[in-house]
């Protein structure tokens, strides 16, 4: 697509001339439509003394596809400069799940999340302190539940992405029969 400078008509791609002024779009254009420089008296393929005026023309695409990258590029400085922000929702948003299965808020999810990994790291610190192999035996056991906590998290994630994608390998296979 262009724009007409002269007339601010938009014609479409591969046109030669503007629809409606019929300059020739970014140069002088003869009979047979050749480009030739808008400083040009004859075609300079041709020789044809018949050329149209020309008129400087805007590419949109270009213009489309620059304003594109541009709003792209102000998303990711928007992402960089309000990285906390950004994040802080991120966390209250994956609290906000547990809160609704839980029926509580999520700063009490979030409360409860604190007091658990400060409970952790006092135990995990008390633990080397604990004589003989007994302190890394409680270590390997919270390793071990940490596993495990891990481990359901990540199947309750996968059970609720298969729920919500499910529908539409089901539509896929409805659209490939006929
Ligand atoms: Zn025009
Ligand atoms: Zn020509």
């Amino acid at each position: 697509m262009y724009l007409c400078l002269r007339c601010f008509y938009v014609s479409p791609r591969e046109s030669a001339l503007c629809g409606r002024c019929g300059r020739g779009l970014g140069g002088r254009r003869c009979p047979k439509l050749h480009k030739s420089p808008p400083s040009a008296l004859v075609c300079t393929r041709c020789g044809s003394p018949d050329l149209t005026q020309a008129a400087p023309c805007l590419p949109l695409t270009w213009l489309a596809q620059s304003l594109a990258a541009g709003l792209v590029m102000l998303g990711l400085r928007f992402l960089i400069g309000h990285f906390p922000l950004v994040f802080c929702a991120t966390c209250r948003a994956s609290a906000a799940i547990p809160a609704w299965l839980f029926q509580t808020t999520p700063m009490v999810v979030w409360n409860t999340c604190l007091r658990l990994v400060t409970w952790l790291a006092l135990l995990w610190t008390f633990s080397h302190f604990l004589p003989g192999e007994s302190g890394q035996k409680l270590r390997s056991a919270m390793g071990w539940a940490l596993k495990g906590l891990w481990r359901l998290g990540s199947r309750v994630t996968s059970w609720l992405w298969r729920t919500l994608i499910a529908p539409r390998p089901v539509k896929k296979e409805q659209g490939q029969k006929p």
